[in-house]
């Protein structure tokens, strides 16, 4: 076991990221199922801004749930870990860059970190926590969705409304998932 590049031995952070509609917090419900199923004690964060589905649940759009407490602001997160020792943070965009110290302390208190969100916006810029979660992850999965255009492998959401916002609270009808060729960036 290489642990070297941690402060602590079990801190760890991993990142899921991809587009909406890719499985992103499908795959985060199966990480804290599987750890919960090695009896880990887990909890499921989300940003109490995120009213589509039920408050204290993650809910994916397939239908999928698992409990999750709502937290206001990243350093809510910190408040609220108890002696949760596997964490599943989803919908990071929402955060801002406060999450990123947030993570950073979790991983150096011995946690494992679960961040899922968009890493992209509609202009195609990345939302603030991924540039510093990506230098610092130890593992990133990077999900594609389909390209609602042509397809191909997407890695961008095109936002199908006009909103002032950076971010727009939205389901099926609002976004797609667009691969580079597909992908129209707001105008600034
Ligand atoms: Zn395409």
């Amino acid at each position: 076991m290489n642990n070297t590049e941690n402060k602590s031995p079990t801190g760890r952070l991993e990142l899921i990221c991809g587009p909406m509609f890719a499985g992103k917090t499908t795959e985060l419900i199966r990480r804290l199922d599987a750890a919960r199923s090695a009896q880990e004690i887990t909890l499921a964060m989300k940003p109490a801004k995120d009213t589509r589905y039920a408050h204290q649940e993650l809910v994916t759009h397939a239908g999928g749930r698992t409990r999750a407490s709502a937290v206001a602001t990243a350093s809510d997160i910190l408040a609220a870990i108890g002696d949760a020792r596997v964490i599943g943070i989803d919908e990071a965009h929402f955060f801002g860059a406060q999450l990123s110290a947030v993570c950073l302390k979790l991983v150096a208190l011995g946690r494992r970190v679960i961040v899922v969100g968009l890493e992209f916006d509609h202009r195609g810029d990345m939302f603030e926590p991924f540039p510093t979660l990506l230098a610092h992850s130890n593992d990133t999965t990077r999900i594609t969705g389909v390209c609602s255009a042509c397809g191909g492998a997407s890695i961008y959401s095109q936002r199908m409304v006009v909103s002032a916002e950076r971010i727009h609270v939205g389901g099926v009808g609002d976004y797609e998932p667009r691969c580079a060729a597909c992908f129209i960036p707001s105008a600034r």
